[in-house]
């Protein structure tokens, strides 16, 4: 395939494509077939290193390189990443199985944060103001942190680096980014883009490998990186926030997610189904915001499930590059066994299937949208993040009934709740523990916002105003009066 053969397959380190020092290499499968792909650079602990003196060798000037040209790089990217939506979103369907159209959906919201952060890059401010004695003027000016590792998931291939890279390139900061090895293509194929917009040499590098702890350890133990941007699961953050507490690193964390969304009995039905639909079954359920748990009151339980039933089973599954498909193939069987697995257990605890829950035969880590009612407090599901298209619904009566359900997890990134009431929807929203809320919608996602979690979701934000925050140190300067 033409896309998959235009994509440089090897590591970019210090703006040169390079082959791993061991010339191993890793397969890239297409989850809608379990073929091959291709096969991409796999490197070694020692590659890393490479990337990261590369990093480390482009820092001073990068932060010496004035705010415009920084903002204008992005800028030219954001414009080439639009001009090429078709190549980048079939190549994300291929090597991660979601329909074209929500591929092309992710490039317009992946490209976005390239253009908010050109924006953002000449907005960088300090201040001046006296001390409350009157002897001391305090400059305070902001410096780039310095290089940063950043760490991303497989679920959006694009959006995921340029949430990361386009806040700390437009900080001045230089990078090193290792993707998820299950969808390394999207993200050789921006930095290409990056370099055709005019990226100095070093300022992003790119490792691609299927040893990420082997890789990453060294690198966070070895003091050259100053600044870990890492989106994944909580397990893995806390190992590696472990790894950075040794060396004071920087982190931002955009961890994992077990959204509660709520249908009170004053939701307006059509928009309730319609959001549950994208809270649940975008990315077909693989988002960290997915909604897991969904708590309809009882008063109509058995109509909003009836509606979710039908919107749900009249979903097409198939291949993403076919038109008309509505689902896509999970990222690999693994994902599709857990998926399976949970509903199952569901079912043993007491939940009734009203559509899929069926294991398909066939190519391919196809799995249906299913529809659980009745899911009860032992179910498995209540605690795991599901990460597929499985809606889980469970019915409460009162509003105190669903707050508390609502928060009884370790998580805190998204919920949704669904109502018409003004009061009640400030009242619970203020209750809810996450870092981002859902007011009768079910998407949360905007470049334009900080996105981010509380509790075990995570540390930090990404987007917004104060996307650029986590990649700018503060520095103070005593000025005495007169002087
Ligand atoms: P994951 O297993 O935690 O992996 C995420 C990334 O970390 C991958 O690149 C992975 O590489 C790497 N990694 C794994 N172990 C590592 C280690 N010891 N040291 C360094 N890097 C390591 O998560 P995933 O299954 O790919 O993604 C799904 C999770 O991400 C879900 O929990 C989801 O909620 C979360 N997520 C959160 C957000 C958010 O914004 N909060 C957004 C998207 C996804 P390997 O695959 O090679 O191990």
């Amino acid at each position: 395939m033409t896309v998959v053969r235009d994509v440089p397959k090897q590591l970019f380190i210090g703006g040169t494509w390079q082959d791993a020092e061991s010339a191993r290499t890793l397969s890239v499968d297409n989850p809608a077939t379990g073929e091959e792909l291709c096969q991409v650079a796999d490197a070694s602990p020692a590659d890393g290193q490479r990337a990261v003196d590369a990093a480390v060798a482009a820092q001073a000037a990068w932060a010496a390189t004035a705010p415009r040209v920084r903002s204008e790089i992005l800028r030219r990217a954001y414009d080439l990443i639009i001009e090429r939506t078709e190549v980048l979103a079939l190549l994300m369907t291929l090597e991660m199985g979601k329909p074209l159209a929500e591929a092309r959906a992710e490039v317009a919201y992946g490209a976005e944060f390239f253009r908010w952060f050109s924006e953002e890059a000449v907005r960088i401010d300090g201040g001046l103001t006296t001390a409350p004695d009157g002897r001391n003027r305090l400059l305070v000016t902001r410096q780039p942190v310095g290089p940063c590792l950043l760490i991303t998931p497989w679920n959006f291939p694009l959006a995921m680096g340029t949430r990361k890279i386009g806040p700390a390139l437009a900080a001045g900061c230089t990078v090193v980014l290792k993707p998820a090895p299950q969808t390394p293509l999207t993200s050789l194929a921006l930095a290409a883009i990056l370099t055709e917009a005019g990226l100095p040499a070093g300022v992003l590098n790119i490792v691609t490998t299927t040893d990420a702890a082997g890789v990453v350890e060294p690198l966070l133990r070895g003091g050259q990186i100053r600044k870990l941007s890492f989106t994944g699961s909580t397990a893995v953050g806390r190992i590696l926030l472990a790894q950075c507490a040794d060396t004071v690193i920087r982190t931002s964390m955009e961890l994992g997610g077990n959204a509660p969304l709520i249908v009170f009995e004053d939701a307006d039905l059509d928009t309730a189904v319609e959001g549950t639909m994208v809270a649940k079954m975008r990315n077909m359920g693989e988002s960290c915001c997915a909604a897991n748990r969904i708590y309809v009151h009882t008063s109509v339980a058995r109509e909003f499930a009836a509606r979710l039933t039908t919107r749900m089973a009249a979903l097409r599954v198939g291949p993403g590059t076919e038109p008309g498909t509505d689902v896509g193939p999970l990222i690999d069987a693994t994902a599709r066994s857990k998926a399976h697995d949970l509903v199952q257990d569901a079912v043993k605890h007491g939940a009734t299937v009203l559509t899929g829950g069926e294991l398909p035969t066939g190519p391919g880590c196809f799995y249906p949208p299913t529809v659980l009612a009745g899911l009860t407090p032992e179910a498995a599901i209540n605690d795991t993040e599901i990460f597929g298209p499985v809606a889980a619904l469970v019915t409460f009566d009162t509003e105190d009934q669903a707050v508390t359900a609502a928060n009884d997890t370790e998580f805190g990134l998204a919920s949704y709740l669904f109502t018409q009431n003004l009061d009640r929807a400030l009242r619970v929203a203020d209750r809810l523990e996450s870092g981002m809320i859902g007011l009768n919608t079910g998407l949360v996602s905007n470049p334009a916002a900080p996105f981010g979690g509380i509790k075990q979701s995570g540390l930090g934000r990404e987007g917004g105003r104060v996307g650029i925050d986590e990649f700018l140190e503060y520095k103070y300067i005593a000025v005495p009066v007169g002087a």
